[in-house]
């Protein structure tokens, strides 16, 4: 017998059928004498819709307000997998994150996990019954409702899976695997067997929407193993893994994107000591991330151009923050621009193999792209570039590494 985590994704739960179809799933599992937790998300589009009304109603709104509205949807669908199971003759209850509970952090809309006391879930699993969860949600201090960030569910069930101790941590999506790159993008794309969870968590970080990063992260502390394979056609999926684990590396080992960026560029700031602590120092204060960032040689010595990227989602914010220090930064003009996409190349070969970077750079000149913001970490290099460009890019980049399926 194994205690087994299963997750399913708002494509795997997006109509009756289709939680009927992963109610037939839990089923097997069950039969075969395994112990289940099931973590599901919301249909696909409900969360965007629940996101999108609170916009309409304000848009800088109250992030507590914005979390109680944007978790019902997973409540919705735990309860339904658990009629539907019940319905099948099998023993099924939901759960709600705060009925677990499942504590969280206080920073609303993308908290982190604290703790997840499994007592009572264990007790009721021992008696013989499926614990249907609800992912992306848990309960903040002051008993309000929290959810984990989009794509949480992820990291609901990785975080269960490392509590419960559990043999497995399955996440079954819309896809049948972890992808060199996209396969809804590239249509070569190759499925990977084994991913160590290094890669994979760069990758979710750059993009890969696969996988929540937050998951990987949980997965890679607690040693989880994380399997991600496919809701609808039955096949081996990938495994999320240590590296010892992957006889064959390659050097690099996936491609990804992000639309979720946008370019922010302060003209004519200040060139002195201490701009960069006043210009970031209140965008982290407003729990605005920032991520790439250059800064122009200053042709006078005196002012420069500063040009960084933040979340689109924060781009308003942000926005605001830096007019509102605008006469204590200095600066003449504040240029925003949201038409714009980060395309990364990871591979823990990069640590020992140079020229990489160089083959990007070459191959996306070739293609008569323009490389406006450059960063790199240990096993990735990320450019950003026009948005328009992004099928382009990732189809060449995809090529030029050899990664081509056959
Ligand atoms: P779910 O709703 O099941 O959580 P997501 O939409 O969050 O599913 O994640 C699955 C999607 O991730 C796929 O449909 C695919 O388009 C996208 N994706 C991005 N990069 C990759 C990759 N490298 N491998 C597989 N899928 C990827
Ligand atoms: N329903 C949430 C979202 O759409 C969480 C998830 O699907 O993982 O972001
Ligand atoms: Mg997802």
């Amino acid at each position: 017998m194994a205690r087994i985590v299963m997750k399913f994704g708002g494509t795997s739960v997006g109509d009756i059928d289709r939680i009927k179809n992963v109610a037939r799933r839990v089923q097997r599992e069950v039969a075969a004498g395994n112990e289940v937790a099931v973590v599901l998300s919301a249909m696909s589009g409900v969360t965007n819709q629940l996101v999108e009304w609170c916009k309409q109603m304000a848009p800088l709104h109250d992030q507590k307000e914005y979390d109680t509205v944007v978790a019902t949807g997973e409540q919705v669908t735990v309860g339904l997998l658990a009629i539907g199971l019940q319905e099948m003759g099998i023993k099924a209850r939901s759960w709600c994150g705060w009925q677990v509970p499942i504590r969280t952090d206080a920073t609303h809309g993308k908290a982190r996990i604290d703790s997840i006391d499994t007592t009572e879930m264990l007790a009721d699993m021992a008696a013989g019954s499926v614990a249907v969860v609800a992912g992306f949600q848990g309960i903040a201090p002051g008993n309000r409702i929290a959810t984990l960030g989009r794509g949480g569910s992820d990291t609901s069930a990785v975080a269960l899976a490392a509590a419960l101790k559990a043999d497995r941590c399955d996440i079954y999506t819309d896809v049948d695997g972890v992808y060199t790159t996209d396969p809804r993008i590239v249509a070569k794309a190759r499925k990977l067997d084994k991913i160590t969870y290094e890669e994979m968590l760069e990758l979710a970080s750059v993009g890969a929407k696969v996988l929540q990063t937050r998951s990987v992260e949980m997965a890679m502390k607690h040693h989880v193993r994380v399997q991600v394979l496919s809701s609808f056609v039955d096949a081996p999926g990938t495994l999320v893994c240590d590296e010892d684990e992957i006889v064959e590396k390659e050097l690099v080992s996936g491609i990804a994107y992000s639309r979720d960026e946008a370019k922010i560029t302060l003209v004519r700031v200040a060139d002195r000591p201490g701009v960069a602590a006043a210009i970031f120092g209140p965008l982290a204060e407003a729990a605005v991330n920032v991520d790439m960032i250059v800064q122009n040689v200053s042709e006078d010595g005196k002012s420069t151009d500063l040009t960084f990227t933040v979340g689109r989602a924060d781009l308003d914010r942000a926005r605001k923050v830096i007019e509102d220090n605008k006469s204590s930064l200095g600066f003449e003009g504040l240029v925003a621009d949201a038409n714009v996409v980060k395309v990364s190349v990871v591979g823990v070969g990069m640590r020992s193999h140079a020229g990489i970077a160089q083959k990007m750079f070459q191959t996306l000149a070739a293609e008569g792209i323009n490389i406006q913001v450059i960063s790199t970490s240990e096993i990735k290099i990320s450019v950003l570039i026009e948005e328009k460009y992004t099928e382009l890019a990732l189809r060449a980049l995809h090529t030029a590494y050899g990664l081509d399926a056959a």
